[in-house]
């Protein structure tokens, strides 16, 4: 026997049981994002690594160390596509859509593509739900992204998550907290990881983000963002605060959440389900108004958020409301013999045309063996037909779970008629 092949380390198969749930939760994201006035776009698997390291960011995570970075036949280097935003707003820039009448909302569904170390929540390719919202910079828009995403957790069941909010200012505010911040570490720079005092150096916000619990010891006492909003930041974070309140959103303003990416400014924010492990951000997002800028663009405000789909239906299973239906057949064709089979096989035919859900053996088991199949799929009817009864135009139709057996004639027609009826 040949040798079997694996998938790759941090990949996921999505078995047919389990497609249902992300087809009935598609469903719900498409639903929910049409009813804010979001339209989806899609793009590239890969991009020139170029987007990323600047839209992204060269001092982050994702460009460091997690990228599928490699050279095609022509020695250009590609990227698989980390996260959505780099992508969406190098295609917005590239077909115009930054010059039509705005506000532009945006969203996708799609796969990404990260080398982290995978475990419960983390993988490396995974799915995000994602939003962009371009063209407006106040708070409303920021607030529009918000209610969608908690309108999603509320469509889905889930309970168990909760808003955490935060604003991280603009550049008029920026130096002065980022001074208050340097001066803070570096009075304590012999107790940070061997990363966070190269980060101390490069960016010194990064080190908020850290892991290592001794860095985090030591960024509780940190300088806070909110107390160095200038006078239009603040505005816009109360604002926002008021019409989330208002829309009767629960939230927690969250000093700790300031987002791995280097692309944001004024409000950032998570929701987070600690029922579903320690990779409990479910959605994370916040606003980026230089990014379009900076990627060769006219300035144009942005806000979005990213929401990862394996933890959302984590998160589903947890409020108890992950549940989807598989399809079950109207209706099994049963043939007995050589001719039934045939004749099955194009009765079939003529009910799926006719838009009846029809199966049909194919694989020439007994009688038997065949009603149970039936019945493991599920299916409403079985017709019986042996090839003696062929000539009569006749079959036996039978309700299953204890019905009745009634005589059909032997056309798509009247086997709709008895099965609708
Ligand atoms: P984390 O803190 O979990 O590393 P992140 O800040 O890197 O998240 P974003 O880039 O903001 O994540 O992506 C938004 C969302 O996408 C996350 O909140 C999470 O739900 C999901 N996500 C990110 N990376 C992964 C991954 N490797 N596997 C599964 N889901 C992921
Ligand atoms: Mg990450």
């Amino acid at each position: 026997m040949a040798e079997t092949i694996k998938r790759q380390y941090g990949t996921f198969d999505i078995l047919p049981k389990d497609v249902i749930y992300w087809q009935k939760i598609e469903n719900v994201l498409r639903d929910r994002a049409s009813k804010y006035g979001f339209e989806e776009i899609r793009f590239p698997t890969f991009e020139a690594t170029e987007l990323f390291n600047r839209g992204v960011g060269d001092t982050t995570d994702i460009v460091q160390k997690e990228m599928y970075t490699f050279n095609d036949r022509e020695k250009r280097s590609l990227s698989l596509r980390p996260e959505g935003t780099a992508c969406v707003v190098r295609s917005i820039i590239e077909n115009g859509l930054v010059h039509e009448a705005m506000p532009l909302k945006l969203y996708y569904i799609a796969n990404f593509f990260r080398h982290e170390k995978p475990q419960k929540g983390r993988s490396r390719e995974f799915f995000q739900f994602g939003t962009e919202l371009y063209g407006a910079d106040g708070p409303i828009a920021d607030a529009t992204v918000i209610l969608l995403a908690a309108d999603v957790f509320r469509s889905l069941g889930v309970k168990g998550v909760r808003l955490h909010l935060n604003s991280v200012g603009c550049d008029n505010c920026r130096d002065d907290y980022t001074k208050a911040l340097t001066d803070f570490f570096e009075s304590k720079k012999e107790s940070l990881c061997p990363t966070c005092k190269q980060r101390l150096a490069t960016n010194p916000r990064r080190i908020l983000d850290c892991k290592d619990e001794g860095c985090k010891r030591i960024c509780a006492d940190a300088p806070k963002t909110v107390d160095y909003l200038c006078g239009d930041c603040k505005d816009h974070f109360d604002k926002l605060r008021t019409l989330l309140e208002e829309s009767g959103i629960d939230y927690v303003v969250d000093v700790k959440i300031v987002r791995g990416l280097d692309y944001y400014n004024k409000t950032v924010f998570e929701f987070i389900d600690e029922s579903i492990g320690a990779q409990s951000t479910v959605c994370g997002g916040g606003r980026y108004n230089k990014l379009v800028a900076q990627l060769g663009g006219p300035e144009l405000a942005a806000v979005g958020f990213g929401m990862g789909i394996t933890r959302l239906i984590e998160a589903m299973r947890q409020s108890e409301s992950l549940v989807a239906e598989r399809k079950v057949p109207k209706i099994y064709l049963a043939p007995l013999g050589d001719d039934a089979k045939m004749k099955c096989a194009v009765l079939t035919e003529a009910l799926r045309r006719e838009g009846v859900y029809a199966e049909c053996d194919m694989t020439g088991r007994s009688l038997k063996a065949q009603m149970k199949y039936s019945d493991k799929l599920g299916a409403e009817y079985t017709l019986i037909l042996g090839d003696d009864e062929i000539s009569n135009g006749a079959a036996r139709l039978r309700k299953m779970n204890g019905g009745d057996t009634v005589d059909v004639e032997l056309s798509a027609e009247k086997i709709i008629e008895v099965i609708n009826r």
